[in-house]
């Protein structure tokens, strides 16, 4: 019965697997002795143990378990406090994860973006290339005409001549359907951003110079003008004449005609 009593604040433990090993391995000498006594009390206490789950609320364990659990529970945190290396590696893998993910998402959108600016860019190209065979084709179209112009035997020749003996003459051709090409080879520039413009004077008595396009020579100091559709019929118009004005043309003439020459 001494040996019994040494064991009894153990039963509850025991049944909960809360001794160390060396209580542990003496109490289970004792009950391979065949106490039972002790054995009884062991089974008592794994049937309370198995009914605390639901008494947990009354169940108020003894001083002693109490700090036997707190050992235990002390002795598992010290087991997991080793564990926190691999715990935190695995939350680095996860972290890793995670920055992958986030990475592949700031990718994806700098990919989406990066394609979108090469989208537009190809449009930009596209559309370039559209209003260069636009443009090349009112060039060809324009060509096309002039050359229509100066051969078709139907186009009158009309010399203009200037007041300026030193000054070259121009030459223009008119077709009565397809209009008019007007070319001049070394004629100097009009200063600044002047130009030199064509009218049409009018066969009708009192009539008022018709403006028509404006032109500046290039650097050799050659032009061709084409006016497809001339302001006035070739029958009406008793002369062709060219004066330098501002920029952009004016309605009536500001200077006196430095070229003039009479329709036949
Ligand atoms: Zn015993």
């Amino acid at each position: 019965m001494k040996n019994c009593d040494q064991f009894s604040e153990m039963f509850e433990a025991y049944a909960l697997g809360a001794l160390d090993l060396g209580e542990r391995a003496a109490f289970e000498a004792h009950l391979a002795t065949g106490c039972k006594n002790c054995a009884k009390a062991v089974e008592e206490e794994r049937w309370l143990v198995s009914q605390l789950a639901y008494l947990a609320p009354d169940a108020a364990p003894s001083d002693m378990l109490k700090g036997r659990l707190m050992q235990t529970v002390r002795a598992e945190s010290q087991a997991a406090k080793r564990n926190i290396p691999s715990r935190l590696a695995i939350s680095y893998w996860m972290w890793a994860g995670v920055a992958a993910l986030f990475l592949a998402t700031i990718y994806s959108a700098w990919n989406a973006q990066r394609l979108q600016r090469e989208i537009e860019r190809a449009n930009q190209i596209a559309g370039a290339i559209l209003q260069r065979r636009h443009e090349l084709e009112i060039q060809l179209e324009v060509a096309k005409r002039e050359a229509a112009i100066l051969i078709d035997p139907a186009s009158v020749k009309i010399a203009l001549a200037s007041p300026d003996p030193q000054s070259p003459r121009l030459e223009a051709k008119w077709h009565p359907e397809l209009g008019i090409v007007l070319t001049g080879q070394k004629i100097p520039a009009p200063s600044g951003n002047r130009v030199l413009q064509l009218w049409l004077i009018p066969r009708a008595p009192g009539g008022k110079p018709i403006p028509s396009l404006t032109l500046r020579p290039d650097a050799e100091g050659k032009f061709v003008l084409l006016v497809s559709n001339p302001p006035e019929l070739m029958a009406d118009t008793k002369a062709l004449a060219i004066t330098e004005e501002p920029a952009g043309g004016s309605p009536a003439p500001t200077t006196a005609p430095r070229w003039v020459g009479g329709v036949s």
